[in-house]
This record gives structure tokens, C-alpha cells and sequence, in this order.
């Protein structure tokens, strides 16, 4: 039987925001990459598949707790109590790591799952079939099976093979494109040109697959935030992906970027240039529906979020709303959202959140002076 087999249930550190009522399903470990210069996610920890058996014996432990979960509803205290221990003694060593994580899936609703870590595209095409499939059948409720993957990974994979792991039940790929310009990935590592990402980017969606691609403002620095904006906006003018994800630069003192940085081979941005190359970047897609996220505590403006074209001038005008502020009220206004005293725009038109971020501003004496380091330090704080 092959619960009695089973060997523990892994999740993985992460998982995108938008995967939050998502079962996670660890199907690699790590990355297989590693090598990005911003990222610390994985370093200093090794690449490693886990074999389609161990997967499936999680969705096996998954599948058992829900099941007692639903045969618990209803019942007297006493037979709940009976139920779970059951449900424990079943599960074994270290069960509690499926019961929690069943436990949080079941009460979300159960409609979608993540398979973890960093890349699971670079899984055998049939494993991944297999491990679909078999989740499929144990949970045919489910209506959304997400992925990161990698360009340099996705590129390579036959289109017919892709096309197999979409019918299999994969319906939706994270892809961190992060930049469109060649200059600024090789500077950062990340192990995929421009046309790479246009390639992995353009056979997701002919496989019938829903697309999210990441983007990263400030990742080239002062000297190229201009050609991010541009080169950014082209490579996904070119893709149209379903979804635009932003997620502003921080930059960990652990990563290799702090390195550079410290070497003055890279110069950082600050959240107003961040702004302007925003700017630029919304302004220059064209002929595409993607729907623009900016669902990271990391950015600085919520409201660049909507879908292409309709909600374009909405979000250049809340781009331009900031750029036009008096420089002490882009001040405050930094630090009421890095602070996370704002939430929105409109929260600075409230007099009472202001009135908290101009005396949190005294009490800590935060001024022009010395406003980059503090918001730096407090973006660090969420990575
Ligand atoms: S591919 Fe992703 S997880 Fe791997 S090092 Fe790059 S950013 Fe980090």
C-alpha cells in the first residue's frame, strides 16, 4: 500500500502570491539554475528531482486527510477526535506536515495546486504526465495545476510534449522573464536571452497553457533602466502573455548583486526612477491583453494593475499622480507604503494615515537625507 511506504511530505519556501489558497506540491527540490545574481532563494542548496513515486504517495497522504476531513463533518466531537487519530496513526512519522498542509487546502476550497520548486518543466515530460494525471484523478475537482518555469527549459521542450503535459492538466506557467534586454541578463546570470524568453513564452500559450511572466523594474540599474523599460515591454509585446507581474528590485546583502553593487559595477535605483522606467514600459506595450499584476508587497504603486489596453491610462495616470508630487510628499509617501501604513493611493488622501506617516517620519527623524537607506532596509525586510 503505498501510504505505509511513505517516505514524507516536502513543501518547498515558496510559492507565488497568487498560489496562496494553493495546495503545494513539491515536485523538484531547489534550482536547478541557481545562478541569478538577485535571487538567494536557493543558494548553497542542492538541485534534486524527487522521484514520481514520492510524489504521488504526497497526493496519496493529501487525498487521505481530505477524506477523513470530509468524513469528520457532522460528526460528534468524540468520532471527530476518533477520526483524527485515525488519520494520524495512518499518516506516520512527520504526518502533520500533510495533515497542515491538507488541512489548509481543504478549507480553501481545493480548486488549485502549485508543484514546487524553482523549475518543474525540467521533470521528464512523462513523469510530469504521469504525476498530472494521477492528481487529476485523485482531485478531478481542481480546476488550476501551476508551475514556474524556466525559458532556458521551456525552449527546448517539443511542442507536441508540451502540448501533452497541458492535456495532462498543467493549465497555467510562472515564467521569471525578469528583462527583455540581453544586456541586463547577461549582467544578472540569468541563463536566457531575449529571444529565449519570446520562444518558451510564445510555446506555453500554443500549448493552450496560461502564461505569467515576471518582470523586474529596476533590475539594470540607473545606467539601464531605460533599455529594461524598452526592451522589457518589446519581448512581451511579442508574447502576450495572460498575465504581467511586477515585482520591484530589493536587493538582498546576501545576494551576488549586493556584490556587484558594492564593486560599483551595479547602481541601484531608487523607487521614484523605478517609477519613471514603469512609466515608460506601461506606455510602450501595445497590441497586447495582458491582464498587469502588482501583487507584491514590493512595489511602490498597487494601482498599476489592470488589463491591457482599457486600463492603460489608469495606470500611467497613477504612475504620473506620484512622479507629480511635491518631493516631501513622495518622501511620505514612501514611507507610508514601505511602512505599510498605506495601502493605496487613496490611503494619502486620508489625514489620519498621513498624520501617522509624518509623525512616524519625526519619531525615526527619516528626511531626503537619508530616506534610501530606510526604504531600502524596510524592502529587505519582505524578501
Ligand atoms: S531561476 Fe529563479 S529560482 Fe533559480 S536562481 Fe534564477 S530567479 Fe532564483
Amino acid at each position: 500500500m503505498r501510504i505505509s511506504e511513505y517516505k514524507g511530505f516536502e513543501t518547498g519556501p515558496i510559492r507565488p502570491p497568487s498560489e496562496h489558497a494553493s495546495l503545494l506540491l513539491r515536485v523538484t527540490r531547489n534550482c536547478p539554475w541557481n545562478r541569478c545574481k538577485f535571487c538567494t532563494l536557493y543558494k548553497g542548496e542542492t538541485f534534486s528531482v524527487r522521484s514520481k513515486e514520492d510524489v504521488k504517495a504526497d497526493l496519496d497522504a493529501v487525498k487521505l486527510c481530505v477524506d477523513t476531513f470530509e468524513e469528520m463533518a457532522g460528526q460528534p466531537h468524540e468520532e471527530q477526535e476518533r477520526l483524527h487519530r485515525r488519520l494520524m496513526s495512518q499518516l506516520g512519522e512527520n504526518g502533520q506536515f500533510a495533515y497542515l498542509e491538507a488541512l489548509d487546502w481543504y478549507r480553501a476550497g481545493m480548486e488549485s495546486v502549485f508543484l514546487q520548486d524553482a523549475n518543474t518543466m525540467v521533470v521528464k515530460p512523462a513523469d510530469l504526465i504521469e504525476i498530472l494525471e494521477y492528481l487529476r484523478s485523485l482531485f478531478p475537482q481542481v480546476r488550476r495545476v501551476t508551475s514556474y518555469g524556466r525559458s532556458h527549459t521551456i525552449a527546448r521542450i517539443p511542442d507536441e510534449m508540451l502540448q501533452r503535459i497541458a492535456e495532462a492538466g498543467l493549465n497555467r506557467i510562472h515564467i521569471g522573464m525578469e528583462s527583455g534586454s540581453d544586456t541586463i541578463l547577461t549582467l544578472v546570470d540569468k541563463g536566457a536571452d531575449k529571444q529565449t524568453h519570446i520562444t518558451a513564452g510564445r510555446k506555453v500559450k500554443a500549448a493552450g497553457i496560461e502564461l505569467s511572466e515576471y518582470y523586474i523594474p529596476g533590475l539594470g540599474g540607473r545606467e539601464y533602466s531605460r533599455e529594461n523599460a524598452l526592451e522589457t515591454a518589446d519581448a512581451l509585446n511579442q508574447i502576450n502573455p495572460d498575465f504581467i507581474r511586477i515585482r520591484t528590485l530589493s536587493v538582498p546583502l546576501r545576494s551576488l548583486l549586493y556584490k556587484d553593487y558594492q564593486d560599483g559595477v551595479f547602481t541601484r535605483t531608487d523607487d521614484t526612477d523605478v517609477v519613471r522606467e514603469l512609466l515608460l514600459f506601461i506606455e510602450k506595450l501595445d497590441g497586447i491583453t495582458s491582464v498587469v499584476k502588482s501583487d507584491h508587497i514590493l512595489n511602490l504603486i498597487p494601482e498599476v494593475d489592470g488589463r491591457l489596453p482599457e486600463d492603460k491610462e489608469k495606470m500611467l495616470a497613477a504612475l504620473r499622480w506620484y512622479l507629480d508630487l511635491p518631493e516631501q510628499d513622495k518622501l511620505l509617501f514612501r514611507v507610508g507604503r514601505r511602512t505599510g501604513i498605506l495601502h493605496s493611493i487613496r490611503d494619502f488622501n486620508d489625514d489620519d494615515l498621513r498624520e501617522t506617516v509624518v509623525r512616524l517620519c519625526r519619531q525615526n527623524d527619516i528626511h531626503a537625507g537619508n530616506i534610501d537607506s530606510v526604504v531600502t532596509k524596510l524592502m529587505n525586510r519582505f524578501i
